[in-house]
């Protein structure tokens, strides 16, 4: 008998069974052949089959005979009863078992067992078709004859222990072993079902995420392929994409671009919307969006640029190098914003660009001149057609950086209109409180404006709104000397000109007079704006005929300078004309810097009257008042001609506003010069607020009253006593040219003019 353990799998009795031929041969090596006996015994334990004793083996077993040896190496083996094993005695060669049949009550009949069958073999047909190999497997199905062998060809996978499926053999009962065969079959069917059911759903969710990996991947690829091909091509919105992702923006304005990126997607290339939803995404991605660490900065080497790029300024440059200093020790910007306040020309805006060189910023410019509108500041809701960023986003990103130097040019020329108030604006602009999330109104996402170093110039404090300039410290740029102005000529203005024009100091020389006749003769301002375009027009002028004559080289001189210059030369002796009664010089501090100024005054026959012409303010007008009551008490004998006629009072420049106290003096004089017929040395110059005790009191801006009477050629000029203290801020060079006379009262001033105290002579009216 060959004998065959058994693991996990179920032999029932009366059964066909198919096993791979090897199984037997592993065991026996003796031949098979058909009609061979077999006896199956089944193991407690996997490969156990070679130890052949009573404790690795169930007691209960199958015999069985080969019918079949196939050539695809498969036998059959028809079962017939079950045995048990008594006893296993081992001999020299061979095992001898002792075995006893097991008899099976017969207590089912075939009709019930074929129901049972067929459906059986329907569930499993149906179930297997569900599979590739389901119709090979129904052909097979068709050969089963028992519920016993259905259970054995299925034995392998059905989820049982191999106690359990010995168990079915041990029963004696057939329709019991039947019905427990039917309970486990559908039991498996059952769970063999939800699997399968789970599996494809699985598989199914899984399908869904290969495909749109794949899809995307294809899409890459034929995009990738359609950008070599043309890689002027590659789509805009792609662009933005990866200049969104590469850019370090924060939160809030990635999320906003990639908000605006996905409208863009939904729109044609030719509808308005799109190019606004471009313009925006060009914006915000062009943006430095990167946090700049700060640098220290080498003050040495910080003043050597300030002092190359601009003459004097010595105050100026100090502050700005004791700034820098402050930034180095903070090693962040310091929230001081400086105010550059002074007349026109005098360096400010472009000492801010040699400061951002000094700091080796980026530096930009932005005017503020005659701005009403506060979205030009803050910029326009993107709602509005043709919304724009303010000026203050657009200079950050045409700086390219986050941390700029930006002037701030003109703040005294913000105004207040009914598309609201620009200065407040601005005024979130330079607070370091809140400036590290500025929201422009068409950026929409708050940008950190912490780094930027702002500098604001204005030429006078008067129309700057208290807020804005609180948070400032003023800092003042006087007018230069003519000394001063020659060495900006020669060292700095003149370089810088044939830097431009490609002329050289071979090609085209200046003499250090003709120079000096320049600032002197053509030019009549504090600043050397005007001397710098005088400058440029000659340059030109000499590039024309040196190209027109085939000149190499000319000469300007003193004298020959009017030949070059298209500009009458300004003729000095205007003032020493006004030899007459009742015109007095005054003195005057403008915007624009000092001017000197004329009070002309006149009787005509009247009652009385006072005509007060040259657009003076209301100030100026209650100074004129006091003036003539002054007279009228200083010279009693003289009131009379005061009240039978008419007094007119002008003021040139007519169409030049002019107000403020400062003429008093001037306008006191003036009168009394009239009224006693007394001609006033126009050399004199005077500046000075008259109380109606006749005290004369302090002014402001006398700096720059002092140069504009150098510049015009007066010689002598009185000032307030209690400007005294100013006299220390004023220029070497000036107090050389000048006799400065002091004075307290007007009687003084009447007396060094040389006005009679009393006078008895009659004035021509
Ligand atoms: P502001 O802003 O005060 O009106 P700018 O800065 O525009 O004046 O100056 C006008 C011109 O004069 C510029 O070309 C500037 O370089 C030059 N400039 C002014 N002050 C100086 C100076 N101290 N040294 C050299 N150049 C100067």
């Amino acid at each position: 008998m060959i004998i065959v353990p058994i693991y996990n799998l179920i032999i029932l009795p009366n059964t066909k069974i198919y096993l791979q031929i090897d199984k037997l041969k592993e065991i026996n090596e003796q031949e098979l052949k058909v009609g061979n006996k077999i006896l199956f015994l089944i193991s407690k334990k996997e490969n156990e089959k070679t130890i052949l004793n009573k404790d690795s083996l169930y007691r209960i077993g199958v015999v069985g005979i080969l019918t079949e040896i196939n050539v695809n190496g498969f036998v059959t083996v028809e079962t017939k009863e079950r045995i048990t094993i008594e006893d296993i005695h081992y001999e020299e060669n061979h095992i001898q078992f002792t075995l006893k049949n097991k008899n099976e009550i017969q207590d089912l009949d075939s009709d019930t067992e074929k129901v049972k069958l067929s459906k059986l073999k329907n569930a499993i047909s149906n179930f297997i078709t569900k599979f590739q190999w389901g119709p090979l497997v129904k052909n097979f199905i068709i050969e089963w004859k028992t519920i016993s062998e259905v259970i054995c060809a299925l034995s392998i996978w059905l989820p049982l222990e191999p106690q359990e499926k010995y168990e079915l053999l041990e029963e004696d009962s057939l329709s019991k072993r039947t019905n427990k065969i039917e309970d486990i079959l559908y039991e498996y069917l059952e769970i063999e079902e939800i699997n399968n059911e789970a599996m494809n759903h699985q598989e199914e969710d899984h399908k869904k995420v290969y495909r749109e990996v794949a899809i995307k991947k294809q899409m890459d690829y034929l995009q990738k392929e359609l950008d070599e091909l043309h890689p002027e091509n590659i789509s805009e919105v792609n662009a933005f994409e990866r200049k969104i992702n590469e850019s370090n923006m924060n939160e809030e304005a990635k999320k906003e671009a990639l908000k605006i990126l996905n409208r863009m997607k939904q729109e044609t290339e030719n509808s308005p919307e799109y190019g606004m939803l471009y313009d925006y995404l060009d914006f915000i991605t062009n943006l430095s969006w990167q946090k700049e660490t700060y640098k220290k900065i080498n003050l040495v080497t910080a003043e050597k640029i300030l002092d190359k790029e601009h003459f004097g300024l010595k105050k100026i440059k100090k502050r700005i190098i004791e700034q820098i200093a402050l930034m180095n020790l903070k090693q962040s910007v310091t929230g001081t914003i400086l105010l550059f306040v002074g007349p026109p020309g005098t360096g400010k805006t472009s000492i801010g660009s040699s400061i951002a060189k000094a700091l080796k910023r980026k530096y930009v410019r932005v005017s503020l001149g005659g701005i009403r509108d506060e979205a030009e500041i803050r910029g326009h809701r993107r709602t509005y057609i043709g919304a724009m960023p303010g000026r203050i986003m657009n200079a950050i990103s045409k700086s390219g950086v986050s941390n700029p130097v930006i002037v701030l040019d003109e703040v005294d020329k913000l105004s207040t209109s009914y598309n609201g108030d620009p200065a407040s604006a601005l005024l979130e602009v330079l607070d370091p409180e809140q400036n590290n999330t500025f929201t422009d109104h068409y950026l929409n996402v708050p940008y950190d404006l912490s780094n930027v170093i702002f500098i604001c110039t204005a030429n006078s404090i008067d129309t700057i709104p208290e807020p804005l300039l609180n948070r400032m410290e003023v800092i003042e740029f006087n007018g230069y000397t003519p000394i001063e102005k020659f060495h900006i000529a020669k060292n700095h203005l003149l370089p810088k000109i044939y830097e431009s024009t490609g002329l050289s100091p071979k090609s085209l020389k200046i003499t250090d007079g003709a120079i000096k006749r320049l600032i002197a003769d053509y030019t009549m301002e504090s600043g050397v704006r005007g001397l710098k375009r005088v400058i440029d027009s000659l340059a030109r002028e000499v590039a024309v005929e040196l190209q027109k004559e085939n000149n190499t080289k000319i000469e300007v001189t003193a004298k020959t300078i009017d030949n070059y210059l298209d500009i009458q030369p300004i003729h000095h002796d205007h003032v020493t004309r006004q030899k007459k009664a009742g015109i007095v010089t005054g003195l005057a501090w403008t915007k624009l810097g000092g001017e000197i100024l004329f009070i002309e005054t006149l009787l005509t026959k009247g009652k009385g009257k006072t005509i007060i012409t040259g657009r003076l303010g209301n100030v100026m007008k209650e100074s004129i008042q006091i003036a003539i009551s002054l007279v009228k008490s200083l010279y009693p004998e003289k009131a009379k001609i005061l009240e039978e006629n008419d007094l007119h009072i002008h003021v040139p420049e007519g169409a030049v506003p002019k107000d403020g106290p400062s003429a008093g003096i001037t306008i006191t004089t003036a009168i009394a010069s009239l009224v006693t017929g007394t001609v006033i040395d126009p050399h004199i110059a005077m500046t000075g607020e008259v109380s109606l005790r006749g005290n004369v009191m302090p002014i402001g801006g006398l700096n720059e009253k002092l140069m504009a009477a150098e510049r015009s050629g007066i010689t002598k000029v009185f000032i307030p006593k209690d400007n005294i203290y100013n006299l220390k801020d004023i220029s070497k060079e000036i107090k050389d040219k000048l006799e400065i006379i002091p004075i307290s009262t007007v009687e003084e001033v009447l007396k060094l003019t040389n006005i009679p105290k009393k006078v008895n002579k009659n004035v021509n009216i």
